[in-house]
């Protein structure tokens, strides 16, 4: 039944990370045919913006060494977000993988940034400063070159080894993110600790910023069942971009949970029960996760795909 509910926008930008952000989380490395498949799959389900792979170095992320491959599969989907196309981003993590990805014509791409000293260290092997410096010439270059930029900042709410995470301590990276040139930021709960109230404090805090809520994409881990809650603060403040992950793919590295992103299902059922549109299919996205989850071997941790698809 739909029944809509006050102060929530019309219409949400679902931005797919399932190919991205899930499968370089899953264990088993997928073949190349089956990803452009799984695409292909999600596109039909009417998802507008797929984050499609990384140009990492291959031998980092070994899911995902096969980005020059895949990419050229999916030229016929459109990658330059124009109407009836879909966008398809890709993540690049320095000035080599811009290379890559402009070499292949991406139209959209990805930095992924650390709120934390912490995660810097761990993941990007620098301080938040040092990788700062590091997006600088890859925004700058990618503007130049009128592509696209996301700026991803990953442990937003809290850290597995700092803790909770000042407020300030996010609008700082977001505005440094915003001053290089990035387009959009997407705000990421690496470890699914947010609560509403947090949220919806930092969205404030930005807009304060001067940061506008038009530029804010929310990127919620399920990891303690709070990420439709949180979800939905979001909507309430604004938000129109939220992130998901088709079947819940990619479990969470940071934590010893098997629920990590936001189901992509989870989230349609939600906002086609507030009558906020998505243009998505539920039923045509849910065949695609059961579909995946066979080329996984391992049933979705969707709740709404496994009530969907009659596994429980
Ligand atoms: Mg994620």
């Amino acid at each position: 039944m739909t029944l809509p509910a006050p102060g929530l926008p019309a219409r949400v930008r679902i931005h797919e990370v399932g190919a991205r952000d899930g499968l370089q989380n899953e264990k088993s490395v997928v073949p190349t045919e089956v990803k452009a498949e799984f695409v292909r799959r999600l596109a039909r389900a009417g998802l507008s913006t797929i984050e499609a792979t990384s140009f990492v170095h291959p031998e980092w992320v070994p899911q995902l060494a096969d980005a020059e491959q895949l990419f050229p599969m999916l030229g016929d989907l459109g990658d330059n977000g124009a109407a009836g196309e879909v966008a398809l981003p890709v993540l690049v993590p320095n000035e080599r993988g811009l290379d890559r990805a402009l070499a292949l014509g991406a139209r959209r791409i990805a930095v992924f940034g650390s709120v934390t000293e912490t995660f810097a260290a761990r993941n990007l092997n620098r301080t938040v400063d040092e990788s700062l410096a590091m997006f600088a010439p890859v925004v700058a270059r990618a503007k130049d070159a009128g592509v696209h930029v996301r700026g991803y900042l990953s442990m937003c709410f809290g850290d597995p080894w700092e803790g909770a995470v000042p407020v300030a301590q996010v609008v700082r990276v977001a505005k440094a993110l915003m001053g290089l040139g990035c387009d959009e930021l997407s705000l990421g709960d690496t470890i699914g600790v947010a609560t509403p109230g947090h949220v919806t404090a930092l969205l404030a805090a930005l807009n304060e910023a001067g940061i506008p809520t038009g530029a804010v994409g929310v990127h919620f881990h399920d990891t303690y069942g709070q990420a439709l809650s949180n979800t939905l603060a979001a909507l309430q403040h604004g938000v129109t971009t939220v992130d998901a992950s088709a079947g819940g793919l990619g479990g969470c590295p940071y934590a010893k949970s098997a629920t990590g992103n936001l189901a992509t299902e989870d989230l349609v059922w939600m906002l086609d029960g507030l009558g906020v549109d998505t243009g998505v299919d539920l039923g045509a996205l849910t065949a695609t996760s059961v579909w995946m989850a066979e080329q996984l071997g391992r049933p979705s941790p969707s709740r709404t795909v496994r009530a969907l698809s009659h596994e429980e």
